[in-house]
């Protein structure tokens, strides 16, 4: 199968890389805005296939962050890449840049570019990227989840009747073909989806020193600080939480939150939850969990929390078989589940969130840092000293502030994970610049001083005392 997948979509894309050449604004521009023109046109028949994938997932959420969300992603790219490729004058050093000597930083297309996207986020991690991917003038090879079947098989026609198969083109496959997509010499390789995933990414990678970017999740925190109006905090934590119900990369995974405001933030929390969501089984508006394999997975991780003695709470007033038929399952908050507990060791990814309690917010800090870097974080408070302190303290892929899960949205700004939550940026100028080779060129000048200066063999002492005349502090 390598071998027919290179025939098929990496060889004659990178044969007419090769001859291509300069690849103009103008070029980057019309692939770009064939992407959009494909998702204008099919955005119903794609949006149906998520709700299918999902059973029920709703058409507004799968409008909002997959097809406007990577609108937003492509057109930022298409109407600001002309002033991202312009070539980037540098100081030329002493003595050649007296004589004319230059230099400049020049942004060249890598080549083909391999992207693997999640189930969750079915379109917007495939095509979010490659609109950076396009912008840098390279050419792609998409491969969606299987887990999401329908919504692949529909951008796969989609792509078949939009788009230039040796630019851009979508294969579908299983696990198996995902393992074989990662043995291939890409010449950058982006990956979306779990840490321990992304290991084997990376290492399959470099056979080939193949370039990579990981977008990998985590458990983000949240932390609500003493200062945070709790009300306010809760009903933004219960929006974010419960968007595609909580099977997002940034959704709040863990809350921290003071000891003598814990009441205080259950009750505003099952308020605004159940105020969002006041039926569950038969609510269009809730997003079902994606299968019965990720259904049982966390409601083995409340099981485990409260076989352990954690105290889990219902947000919202269901019975506990709530949402089994659906997969609509209703939010649950695990209050100090043990440390040990899969809840508070995994990603929980899924309608149940843990809630921390801490008597100094710098224990929730070194607890927080004695884990993995996390995707995002959130703080809550009024008191910037306070705010400032944790940013300076923490270090996440990136920040909201009094409100979760937004800075992603945010086109024009990097979009990306550190450590364990991955390595690289999408969207604006730094998603342009993660998939260019930046190249330096230098350009001598008329004159080169460099023998009349007694600067070639044999050397002299004189050379040697100016060399050393530089070694200065
Ligand atoms: P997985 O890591 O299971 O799968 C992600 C993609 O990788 C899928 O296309 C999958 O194919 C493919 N894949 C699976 N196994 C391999 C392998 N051995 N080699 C190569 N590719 C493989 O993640 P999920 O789809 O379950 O997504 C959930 C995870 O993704 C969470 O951790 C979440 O936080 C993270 N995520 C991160 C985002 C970010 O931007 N940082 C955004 C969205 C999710 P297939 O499905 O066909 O098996």
């Amino acid at each position: 199968m390598p071998a027919d997948i290179l025939r098929t979509h990496l060889d004659p894309k990178q044969r007419a890389f090769r001859a291509e050449g300069v690849v103009s604004a103008t070029v980057r521009q019309q692939r770009l805005q064939s992407v959009i023109d494909m998702l204008v046109q099919h955005s119903d028949e794609l949006c149906q296939a998520m709700g299918e994938d999902f059973g029920g997932r709703p058409a507004v959420f799968s409008l909002a962050n997959d097809i406007v969300g990577s609108l937003g992603s492509l057109k930022h790219a298409r109407d600001h890449l002309s002033g991202w490729m312009a070539d980037e004058a540098r100081p030329a050093f002493p003595p050649f840049d007296a004589f004319g000597s230059t230099a400049w930083v020049r942004f060249q297309p890598k080549g083909v570019v391999g992207i693997i996207g999640t189930w969750n986020a079915p379109l917007f991690t495939l095509l979010s990227p490659l609109a950076s991917v396009l912008a840098a003038g390279n050419r792609a090879v998409l491969k969606p989840s299987e887990v999401a079947p329908r919504t692949a098989d529909t951008l796969l026609r989609a792509a078949q009747a939009c788009l230039d198969p040796e630019v851009v083109s979508v294969i579908t496959g299983d696990v198996a073909l995902a393992d074989q997509f990662t043995q291939l010499p890409w010449n950058h390789l982006v990956f979306t989806g779990a840490t321990a995933v992304g290991k084997k990414v990376m290492a399959a990678a470099a056979q080939h020193l193949v370039p990579v970017t990981l977008e990998l999740g985590g458990k983000s925190p949240v932390l609500i600080g003493r200062s945070a109006d709790i009300r306010n905090a809760a009903e933004r934590i219960a929006v974010g939480k419960s968007l595609n119900s909580g099977q997002l990369c940034v959704a709040p995974d863990t809350v921290w939150v003071h000891a003598s405001q814990l009441h205080a933030l259950i009750s505003a929390l099952q308020e605004y939850y159940a105020g969002l969501y006041p039926a569950l089984e038969s609510n269009p508006d809730v997003t079902p969990v994606i299968n019965e394999r990720h259904f049982a997975r966390v409601e083995s991780y409340v099981a485990d929390a409260g076989a352990r003695g954690a105290r889990v709470v219902m947000a919202g007033d269901w019975p506990s078989s709530a949402g089994a038929a659906s997969r609509r399952m209703p939010l649950r908050l695990v209050i100090n589940p043990d440390e040990q507990s899969d809840i508070a060791q995994q990603e929980i990814f899924g309608p149940a969130m843990v809630v921390r309690t801490y008597e100094d917010i710098t224990q929730a800090v070194a607890s927080i840092n004695a884990g993995e870097r996390p995707l995002a974080l959130y703080h809550f408070g009024n008191d910037l000293q306070e705010r400032d302190w944790v940013l300076d303290h923490t270090l996440s892929g990136g920040v909201s502030i009094n409100d979760v899960t937004m800075h992603p949205a945010l086109h024009d700004a990097p979009f990306g994970g550190v450590g364990a939550s991955g390595m690289g940026h999408y969207h604006g100028r730094e998603g342009f610049l993660e998939f260019s080779h930046m190249r330096t060129v230098y350009s001598a000048g008329q004159h080169d001083p460099r023998r009349e200066w007694g600067m070639l063999p044999p050397y002299t002492t004189a050379f040697e005392q100016m060399i050393r005349s530089a070694i200065t502090p």
